[in-house]
């Protein structure tokens, strides 16, 4: 028989302090929908645990009553992740009030950090201590470092430091019957068995809720050079990667290429933004150089341009000339999603192809884009250095939320099955959430698929972590 809300309730009251549920109707609500308000939950409540004890005590609670646990970071994901089902029956966890930085060891390069603390947080602790935390989102304000692990999080220097995962020593979480696992040892070799760290990492908050975390650290950069290149097309920005990088070799860390529509939207809709650049060039690259020694990287990437140019690579280019420009590039770069919202409805695709395949998949999905969605205009831009494009559609604002819905499952499948031919992702970096539960099931292979189950069956028997995110519900049980 069902047990009534208010029964469940005061048995969750009953086993941790008041304080720990939020009971405010008004802060409770902006955590009931997630960022692009593609869904609106209900819970039953909202924890705000102190201390990795009373996360444990939640789990071990909500085991044994199976009641779905949905852990909450900054509440930033693009895919429904950190949002409750619409049942009332889930209990959300939110780590906001776990943002202690614990230590941070410069003679060592890493840092261990709370689950709550902001990137940007965790970014300024490393650079008080003149080291340096590597992994940049346009969310960094407000994403935790919980929620980047959760979701093995990439940005805008993947290309160079890699992926989230690549980033972490060590972790500290609480399974879904309360055991604390704590693997916080700041090892750079720790060949001991299965690498359980790197599986949660990325388990979005399916296996467990992370507390802590071991970050690994590098020396502050010393010298950094930005330009902002006009290139012909698709083609020549990765083969101007290929030249960049036998010119530079590990030195660029960043290679972000925009169309020239999504210049025009940030433009048009984001202040404090130029382009440095004069005529219509279809293709831009944003690339960035860094280097932990004092080099001069601006001559460097001024001759590598230089050369390309002269074969051919490269239409125009304004290297920049000081720290308000780049940040105003980047400012550019990173607010594409928001001049794209401002302008009206849109579908977005996360996808990966393998670099040498960006320019025929680009080729390819433009023209289906073309034939089959006229009233969409393409805006694909992204970390192209990882292979990685948002590739998304833009409708006028005067389009019916309804419309857009309608074309969205036709739209994904056909852009999907494209990557999938091109040997890509679906999911590049944004991970699977509430969104993509169904691409997972579709594009993976059923050993992938039972190998999957059979780690959520084992860490998680009782269904109970964010049930209905990354796999189906139904297959938790
Ligand atoms: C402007 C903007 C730019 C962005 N740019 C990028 C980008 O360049 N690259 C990129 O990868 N993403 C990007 N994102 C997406 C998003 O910011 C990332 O996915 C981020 O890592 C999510 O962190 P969060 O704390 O907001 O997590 P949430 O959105 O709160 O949660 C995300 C998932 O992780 C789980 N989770 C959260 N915290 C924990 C925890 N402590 N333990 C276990 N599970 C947890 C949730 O249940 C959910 O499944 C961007 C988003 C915005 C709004």
């Amino acid at each position: 028989m069902p047990r009534s809300e208010s029964s469940l309730l005061s048995s969750l009251r009953a086993a941790i302090p008041a304080a720990v549920l939020l009971e405010d109707d008004a802060a409770i609500a902006p955590l009931l929908t997630d960022h692009r308000r593609l869904y609106q939950g209900r819970a039953l409540a909202v924890a705000l645990p102190r201390s990795t004890e009373e996360v444990s005590t939640l789990l071990a609670w909500c085991n044994v009553q199976r009641v779905g646990v949905v852990p909450q970071g900054g509440n930033t994901s693009y895919c429904g992740g950190a949002t409750p089902d619409e049942s009332g029956t889930q209990l959300v966890v939110c780590l906001a009030r776990m943002r202690r930085i614990r230590t941070v060891d410069a003679a060592n390069f890493s840092m261990t950090v709370e689950a709550g603390c902001t990137l940007a947080e965790v970014q300024q602790a490393a650079a008080a201590a003149e080291r340096y935390f590597p992994l940049e989102l346009g969310s960094a304000g407000s994403c935790q470092i919980g929620g980047n692990l959760a979701t093995n999080a990439g940005g805008l220097n993947v290309l160079r430091f890699g992926m989230a995962r690549a980033l972490t020593l060590g972790i500290e979480a609480v399974l879904a019957d309360g055991r604390v696992y704590t693997h916080l040892r700041a090892l750079r070799k720790d060949n001991t068995g299965y690498d359980l760290t790197g599986l949660m990492i990325g388990s979005e908050g399916t296996l467990g809720i992370l507390t802590a975390a071991t970050l690994k650290l590098w020396p502050q950069p010393r010298s950094t050079a930005t330009a902002f290149v006009a290139v012909s097309d698709v083609a020549a920005a990765v083969a101007l990667l290929a030249w960049l990088r036998e010119a530079a070799g590990e030195r660029i860390n960043s290679f972000e290429l925009l169309p020239r529509n999504a210049v025009e939207l940030a433009l048009r809709h984001i202040e404090g933004v130029a382009n440095p650049l004069t005529g219509n060039h279809d293709w831009y690259v944003l690339c960035e150089l860094s280097s932990f020694a004092d080099e001069a990287l601006d001559e460097l990437l001024e001759a590598a341009l230089a050369d390309a140019s002269a074969a051919g690579l490269v239409q125009d280019a304004a290297l920049c000339t000081g720290e308000r420009q780049r940040a105003q590039l980047w400012r550019l770069r990173e607010n594409v999603p928001e001049a794209q919202r401002r302008a009206g409805p849109s579908l977005k695709h996360d996808i990966s192809v393998p670099i040498a395949a960006l320019s025929e998949f680009v080729a390819a999905a433009s023209d289906w884009v073309r034939l089959h969605v006229p009233a969409g205009t393409l805006v694909a831009y992204g970390h192209a250095g990882d292979g990685n494009l948002h590739f998304n559609i833009s409708f006028p604002k005067e389009m019916q939320a309804t419309q857009v819905a309608e074309l969205e499952p036709i739209v994904r499948r056909a852009i999907h099955d494209l990557v999938a031919a091109h040997g890509g992702s679906f999911s590049a970096e944004h991970g699977i959430g509430r969104l993509k539960v169904g691409a997972l099931e579709r594009y993976s292979s059923p050993v992938t698929l039972a190998m999957m189950r059979e780690i959520k069956r084992a860490l998680d028997p009782n269904g109970i972590m964010n049930p209905g995110k990354l796999l189906a519900a139904a297959s938790t049980s």
